[in-house]
């Protein structure tokens, strides 16, 4: 059950760590071994919500390497792509200082904007993923959960109430925004938080199909849900182990009926050969059922 957060009216920072709820292992995550690196366990609402989630994982290796950077955690297999395989299968638990920034990125089309992470990288196969060669993710490549959630709630709101007018806060730029939720219940805390902020919104950017948390929450339509699609022809040669294009456009209708704004990007853009013959058909399969 999520509690209610009242620092953003008294000033008093309460935003806690779900504790009290049933984590679900996603359809997607095939996981081999958990990480618990520094600063996972610094308290008890960290330490319960990390043994939560790894009694779901009752075969995972549980390795903990609390002297170690989340970032720092060598997988031990000098082969890129043999590492990159490793670290969709292994989970780490840590904490991220610069967890709200500004994107700074020049000779862009789309202009900077504010995002957050409570995770990094997420555990599907997108062979377009161009996180896969930033440089952390190029040495560790593995998928984390950060627990600092109430530490990153409290920059979002100071950050907000700085500018003082309403502004988007993007979850989904160095990970999949939803991908992880049915393990964390990060939803169950963050949608009800936008929901009260006089201006701070909430974009999650996702091709996760799990909204099932996200049904019944207060969201007060500060909370916009973006799936990222393409046509079958893209998914099929370029996205491995992604919950598939119809699901997630289930995902998105749920979620319109239960009131949020919902949108749909095309995102990266692949040429597909005769594409003006061919995709507006096969594309028009999966829009207009
Ligand atoms: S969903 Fe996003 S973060 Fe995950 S592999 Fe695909 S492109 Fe990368």
């Amino acid at each position: 059950m999520y509690q209610q957060l009242s620092f953003i009216d008294s000033g008093k920072p309460e935003p806690r760590l779900p504790v009290d709820y049933q984590p679900v292992v996603p359809e997607h995550f095939h996981l081999e071994r958990i990480y618990i690196s520094k600063g996972s366990l610094s308290s008890d609402d960290r330490k319960q919500f990390v043994e939560r989630i790894c009694r779901c994982f009752g075969e995972a290796e549980v390795i903990e390497r609390l002297d170690t950077a989340h970032n720092k955690i060598d997988l031990g297999e000098p082969d890129p792509l043999a590492r990159h395989r490793k670290g969709k299968r292994t989970l780490v638990f840590g904490e991220l200082g610069d967890s709200v920034r500004f994107s700074s990125e020049e000779q862009n089309t789309c202009p900077n904007y504010w995002h957050f992470s409570p995770y990094s990288f997420c555990p599907y196969g997108c062979k377009y993923c161009y996180l896969a060669g930033t440089p952390g993710v190029w040495f560790s490549p593995t998928v984390k959960i950060y627990v600092n959630l109430p530490e990153i709630i409290q920059k979002i709101d100071a950050t907000a109430n700085l500018l003082a007018e309403p502004t988007a806060f993007y979850l989904g730029k160095l990970q999949d925004g939803l991908a992880l939720d049915p393990l964390t219940a990060y939803s169950t805390v963050l949608a009800p938080f936008f929901a009260r902020h006089r201006y701070a919104r909430q974009i999650i950017l996702t091709k996760s199909a799990d909204v099932g948390r996200l049904l019944n929450l207060d969201h007060g339509g500060h909370t916009i849900l973006s799936w990222s699609i393409n046509p079958p022809e893209v998914v099929r040669h370029s996205e491995e182990n992604v919950p598939s294009v119809d699901d997630r456009l289930d995902a998105m209708q749920r979620c319109a009926e239960h009131g949020y704004p919902v949108r749909a990007v095309m995102m990266p853009m692949i040429p597909v050969e005769n594409w003006k013959t061919s995709m507006p058909i096969s594309f028009a399969g999966c829009w207009w059922r």
